[in-house]
Parts: structure tokens; sequence; C-alpha cells
């Protein structure tokens, strides 16, 4: 639980913040109906072999591993997901013009969908709502492909050029995105309150945005229901459930 004191301290950080920068991980969505992957319900938490299916080196060496996982991709939680009063309280940041910019790990689409601008959200994991060939690079909408499984292909191949499709998502083992993560680092940078809302900050490189900030001269805050590696270095952590403490300190 958070004492309201604290709350309170971090609402008038907030409040006197010119560009706070958000950095959101699977935490911030569960009260949306999606696991996250450490919790104590956390989808690795609960089947530590399904590990597997987020390493991109088990996803193209075993077609077994692609057919599990265009399986598990069907019956995403993300579908039907709608944002929640932690992604809406984001919203409100910025249309309070106080957010910088919105670095998520979250491929679920919900900050977009909770009304955050696309020029503000940073996705450097990928959005699962689209898919890519690992082979000539084509992209497309994910319902598409996953028509072509609920109709019977187990692994469907690229129509353009017979290679392995996934979600355009990142990986354990992939490559980030440049650009992207490059973009992700410059922001955290020019934060002067960095917000982690809902991450273990285990993932690598995106949680050295925590360091940069703070190195910037930025006030951190953590906001997550278990502690971090950067709890020492935040100048305030709130242990509460987010979607109750994040829009208490938004407003
Ligand atoms: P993580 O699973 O490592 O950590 C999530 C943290 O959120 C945990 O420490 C948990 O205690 C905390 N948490 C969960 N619900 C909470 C709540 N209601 N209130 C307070 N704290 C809460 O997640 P991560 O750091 O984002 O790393 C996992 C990787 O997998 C990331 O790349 C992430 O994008 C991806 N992932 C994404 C989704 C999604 O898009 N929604 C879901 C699962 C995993």
């Amino acid at each position: 639980m958070n004492s309201p004191a604290a709350i309170e301290t971090v609402r008038g950080w907030i409040a006197a913040a010119k560009r706070v920068v958000a950095l959101t991980g699977a935490g911030i969505s569960t009260d949306s109906g999606i696991p996250d992957f450490r919790g104590p319900q956390g989808v690795w938490t609960r089947n530590p072999a399904a590990e597997k299916l987020s390493d991109i080196r088990y996803y193209v060496a075993d077609p077994e591993v692609r057919k599990a996982s265009w399986q598990s991709r069907l019956d995403h939680p993300a579908w039907t997901a709608q944002p929640n009063a932690g992604h809406l309280a984001l919203a409100a940041l910025e249309k309070h013009g106080k957010l910088h910019a919105l670095i998520t790990q979250n491929i679920d689409g919900l900050h977009l969908r909770a009304g955050n601008s696309p020029g503000r959200v940073i996705e450097v994991h990928g959005n699962l709502h689209q898919a890519i060939c690992l082979s000539c690079g084509w992209k497309g909408p994910m319902q598409k492909v996953l028509a072509r499984v609920r109709a019977g292909e187990e692994d469907p191949p690229c129509t353009e050029c017979r290679g392995i499709l996934k979600s355009d998502t990142i990986s354990f083992g992939q490559q980030l995105v440049p650009e992207v993560i490059a973009r992700a680092m410059a922001a955290a940078s020019e934060a002067d309150l960095l917000l982690a809302v809902g991450t273990s900050l285990q993932v690598y490189p995106v949680s050295g945005a925590v360091p940069i900030a703070k190195d910037a001269g930025a006030r951190i805050v953590i906001m997550n229901a278990q502690p971090t590696q950067f709890d020492e270095i935040a100048d305030a952590v709130l242990n509460g459930a987010i979607g109750e403490t994040l829009p208490l300190i938004c407003v």
C-alpha cells in the first residue's frame, strides 16, 4: 500500500514537472486482462516452458514452437482488451501537456487505444497487431494471418516469399530497431521526471532509460508491485495497484 503522503508528494512533483517520460511494462495492462510475464500470475511464473515461445532462436528453429505460438496468438487477450484506468491516466497526462514521451515495452497497443498520440508513444518491442516476414520483411495485419491459421494453416508461410511469419514484435534473442531504442533513450535523457510503471525493469536495454534519466537530473518514480533493481536510485517507490494509484498522481 502507498501512504497518502507519498502519493501527495509524487502528485506535487508531477504537477511541477514539464517533461514527464513514462516507461511502461506489462504490469499496466494486467487490469485489462493481459497477464504479465514475471508477476505472481505471470505467464512464465505459472509455466516456465512458455518462455520458449518468446525466444526467436526456438521460433526459427522449430516448427512445433511456431505452431504453438500461432495457437496462443489466436487466443491472445489483446484482441478484446480495453484500456484501463492506468492507461487513461497517462492519456490524461498527455492532454494536460505534461507528457514528453511514453516509452512502452508493451506490444498490446493499449496506450494508443487509450488516446495517447503516435508521436509520443515509443513501442520499443513492437506491436502484436502487425505481422512480419522474417525473410523478405513483408508486413501486414495480424488478423489476416490469424484467419489463415483458423482456416487450418498451422504455421502459415509468407505469401510473398514462403518465409517464416511472426508478430511484428521483438522476441528474446532478437535485435531491437536501432532508431526506435535510440529515440527512447534520447527521450529519457530529456525528462525532468521519469515514471516507470508496471515493469520489473529486467529487460535490457530499455530499462537503461532509468539510470539515463537519473544521470540527466530527472526525478525517478517507480510504480510496481514488486521490487526492482532501480528502487534504490528512485526518489519515490509506489507499490500499490497501478489502476488505483496512477489516476491519483496524474491529475
Ligand atoms: P514483467 O512481467 O517482467 O513485470 C511486470 C511487473 O508488473 C511485475 O513486477 C508485477 O509485479 C507488476 N505488476 C503487474 N500488475 C500490476 C499491478 N496491477 N499493479 C502494480 N504492479 C503490477 O514485465 P516487463 O517488465 O514489461 O517485461 C516483460 C516483457 O514482455 C516486456 O517486453 C513486455 O512488453 C512483454 N510483455 C508484454 C505484455 C503486454 O503487451 N501487455 C504482456 C506480457 C509481456
